[in-house]
């Protein structure tokens, strides 16, 4: 379950207890698997891999940390119990279940389960069901299968369905995952600010990066560097209307939180920023209340890199969101743009407002 990995590792690095259960981690320098809450030494990130249940754990040639005991973990808690029997029936994609009736059959109602389940896995119900069905589908997408196959093992029912619900969420269509990107044509165009030059990629979809900084030059080899096997087009007469809301953007004044879009990112990340393109014009919020909008208000380290991992800025207005002392935090783009831009909303919205 890659997506879910952040929230994890947040959990193996603060030895957070009371998820153990809900999975176990592999040390690959070490080959042994922990459950979360384990007081061995803490592993670096990179030497990590995260398993749902300790079976997997042990087919991928782990054996059973000796301190912790993850093969012999009792879970008490009849609440942790029933969520992990959950994730087991959501990840199966074969399976239609009714989380309503799950709830009474163990004697919780659907709101309180809901909210354990939140708590425990690190997003809810809904969004675990579709990193399951991704990760099954992005699984099934790189060993050699058809792509429309796949879509109907992912549990998706028809290619249609798939293309519908499931395309904007792995941010690009499902075929031109599986060839890496390569083949695709991504228009850009760049505009002057008083923030600096403003950098905008498009696919035939949607926004697929925003950059802003003093060198157009050095945006658009980063740009180069972001999608190394797709055409690049510099074309200002197709993104003339992009560019119009981008400055407006700049200025305050205009939304380009609904420009279409098309990134890419974990299933995680594709959440967070979603999420943060609520945050209305003027407003901001902070990385704790982020992450309570996220329905992950445990997870906000990994809240904060979603923000930080924003390919397109603007468009996904991560400089919306503040420290909660009032200060502004980091901001990929440089802290005065982000400094100049809070500002410009700032006015714009006291002049709605009066
Ligand atoms: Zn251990």
């Amino acid at each position: 379950m890659i997506d879910l990995d952040e929230f994890r590792w947040n959990a193996v690095i603060t030895r957070d207890s009371s998820v153990a259960g809900t999975f176990v981690y592999g040390v690959t320098s070490t080959g042994v698997f922990c459950r979360s809450g384990c007081t061995s030494r803490r592993p670096l990130r990179r030497n990590v891999v995260f398993f749902t249940t300790t079976v997997e754990a042990v087919e991928a040639g782990f054996r059973a940390c000796r301190r912790c005991r993850p093969d012999e973990l009792a879970v008490h808690d009849p609440a942790v119990a029933a969520v992990v029997e959950l994730c087991r029936r959501l990840e199966n994609p074969k399976e239609t279940i009714n989380v309503s009736a799950f709830a009474a059959d163990h004697g919780y109602s659907e709101r309180h389960l809901r909210r354990r389940f939140s708590e425990l896995i690190g997003v809810p119900i809904g969004a675990f069901t579709r990193i399951a069905r991704d990760e099954h589908l992005r699984g099934s997408l790189r060993s050699r299968v058809t792509v429309t196959q796949a879509i109907v093992d992912a549990g998706y029912g028809s290619s249609r369905a798939f293309y519908e619900h499931g395309a904007t969420r792995l941010g690009m269509a499902p075929r031109r995952y599986r060839d890496g990107g390569r083949g695709e044509r991504i228009a850009f165009t760049s505009l002057e600010t008083p923030i600096g030059f403003v950098v905008v990629a498009a696919t035939a979809r949607g926004v697929c990066a925003v950059r802003i900084g003093a060198d157009e030059l050095t945006l658009i080899d980063e740009l180069r560097d972001e999608f190394p096997h797709a055409t690049l087009v510099r074309d200002d007469d197709e993104l003339v209307d992009v560019a119009g809301v981008l400055a407006g953007a700049v200025r305050g004044e205009a939304d380009a939180t609904r420009l279409p879009i098309d990134l890419e990112g974990t299933a995680f990340q594709m959440r967070v920023w979603d999420v943060l393109r609520d945050v209305p014009i003027g407003q901001t919020f902070t990385y704790a209340q982020l992450a309570e909008e996220n329905g992950t208000p445990r997870a906000v380290r990994a809240v904060a890199s979603a923000c930080a991992a924003n390919p397109a800025a603007l468009v996904v207005p991560c400089h919306r969101i503040i420290r909660r002392d009032g200060t502004l935090g980091g901001y990929r783009w440089g802290l005065d743009v982000k400094e100049a831009l809070l500002e410009n909303e700032r006015a714009t919205a006291a002049r709605v407002n009066s």
